[in-house]
């Protein structure tokens, strides 16, 4: 027997593929509600993963956790999600520093309008309107603030982010704690399907019946979607009642990340404490901070926080689409190594000129740039907002767009909802929204996820 073929079940009631963040929340809360209810003792449980736990997005993500969104429905299942990372920050890695937007007028409705529904969920913030109110705002968290054209804050107080790797380990251990079973090394290769339902999941290491079938893979839901049988391109209305026939079910973007190496302790606020997670979009005109040539002069905005894993201030910028077809992109191998996302000189001089734009400490620092394992790939689905929903009588997708990381919570919504509750805030992330014109308003933020 080959000793690097795990051993596999040949059934299970509830197979789950992939261990990332959703995958994995999915399994704890599963296999604790079947305890809880006297259905199982959440042995029931399977999670299978081609690699490792984490080796996907969720292992690279910045790890940010914020509720600022245009959209109420991202909202309100952010602040349901948030609320998991707060039960238990230790195992997770979570860090609730919260979050700061800061924005230019361009976006100012926007920012308002978020921040007057988040009282009314009752999701702690504070707004700041006016150029000078802002700068003095952010002098007083920051006293080498400097950033130009911001004339909106949203400082959101919970929230904040938690370290990938270790968040990811300590879910593993809630999953194996409520008595359900995580295999690596095992690879789903096909689904074998009997008119609606999944009866067995293929993998390179042998069939395993099962009567659930949850796919949870990340950028590669491509291929899960097609073993699932389902269409790579899709009708989508918009609510203007406007028609796209073949809109492509999955683009592929590619996330720009990177670090500045300085000394973390070097970005820590006035009063030396971790400052929140700042994101900064700005319309006015973006210099190269060491020959001073005009980078843009669109909207543009980056993110940023000091991080004691890499050991520097890590963040990103606006992600690029791979511009070609779904199926022509290489999701493995999943790493730096992937000519899809390698960060380019375009990006490390953007985002180190925004960065000396916004704080005086950053001015001349680009030689400290370093090339880590940062950055990736993720799969945008046609309004670039999730798909949570049952697409055969037995398999349900958990597909984020690549909002996920911080939605560490839509686990605990999925699980239910494979016990038979239909959850009210998975509801507007429906299949069917595209064909009836359901979708989620835009904002007018850079960015394809705000
Ligand atoms: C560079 C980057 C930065 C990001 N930053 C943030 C952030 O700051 N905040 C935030 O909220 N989100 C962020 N995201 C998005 C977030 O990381 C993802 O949306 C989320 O992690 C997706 O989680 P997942 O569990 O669906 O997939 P993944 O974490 O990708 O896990 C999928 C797993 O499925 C396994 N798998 C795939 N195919 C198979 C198969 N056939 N058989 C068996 N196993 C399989 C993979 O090995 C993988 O481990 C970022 C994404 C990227 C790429």
């Amino acid at each position: 027997m080959d000793p690097t073929v795990p051993t596999i079940p040949t059934a299970a009631r509830y197979v789950i593929v992939g261990a990332g963040v959703h995958g994995l929340s999915t399994a704890w809360h599963l296999a604790t509600e079947l305890r809880a209810r006297g259905l199982g003792d959440g042995s029931e449980v399977l999670v299978l993963d081609k690699t490792a736990i984490g080796a996907g997005a969720s292992g690279v993500a910045c790890g940010v956790i914020r509720n600022n969104y245009f959209q109420p429905a991202m909202r309100r299942l952010m602040a349901h999600s948030v609320a998991v990372w707060e039960s238990d920050p230790e195992a997770f890695s979570y860090h609730g520093v919260g979050y700061i937007q800061a924005a230019p007028d361009a976006m100012h409705d926007d920012v308002v309008q978020i921040h007057a529904e988040q009282q009314a969920i009752g999701y702690e913030s504070v707004l700041v309107e006016g150029v000078e109110a802002c700068r003095d705002y952010m002098r007083e968290i920051f006293s080498d603030w400097q950033a130009p054209g911001v004339s909106v804050i949203l400082h959101e107080k919970r929230g904040g982010y938690a370290n990938n790797v270790a968040s990811l380990r300590g879910l593993a251990d809630k999953v194996r704690a409520a008595g359900a079973t995580i295999l690596t090394g095992v690879t789903v290769t096909g689904l074998r399907l009997t008119g609606d339902r999944v009866d067995a999941v293929e993998t390179d290491a042998g069939t395993i019946a099962c009567e659930h079938l949850v796919a949870a893979v990340g950028p590669w839901i491509r291929d899960l979607w097609s073993m699932l049988g389902m269409p790579s391109t899709i009708t989508v209305r918009t609510p203007e009642g406007g028609e796209v026939p073949d809109a492509p079910m999955w683009t592929y973007w590619a996330l720009q990340e990177g670090i500045l190496g300085v000394d973390p302790q070097e970005f820590t606020d006035n009063h030396g404490r971790f400052p929140p997670v700042v994101h900064v979009d700005s319309d006015s005109p973006l210099y190269d901070d060491v020959d001073g040539e005009l980078i843009t002069d669109e909207i543009w905005g980056i993110y940023y926080k000091p991080d004691f894993h890499f050991g520097g201030v890590q963040g990103g910028a606006s992600p690029e689409p791979v511009g070609r077809p779904a199926d022509t992109v290489a999701v493995d191998p999943y790493g730096p190594a992937s000519p899809e996302f390698v960060v380019g000189t375009d990006f490390v001089r953007m985002w180190t000129s925004a960065l000396a734009a916004c704080h005086k400490r950053f001015e001349g620092r680009r030689d400290v740039y370093r090339r880590e394992p940062s950055g990736g790939l993720g799969a945008f689905t046609p309004d670039s907002f999730p798909v949570f929903d049952g697409v055969r009588g037995n398999a349900y997708v958990i597909a984020d767009s690549n909002h996920g990381y911080k939605m560490i919570g839509v686990g605990a919504l999925v699980a239910r909802e494979l016990l038979g509750e239909p959850q009210d805030l998975l509801a507007p992330f429906r299949l069917a929204r595209y064909g009836r014109g359901e979708l989620h308003p835009t904002s007018h933020s850079p960015f394809p996820w705000s």
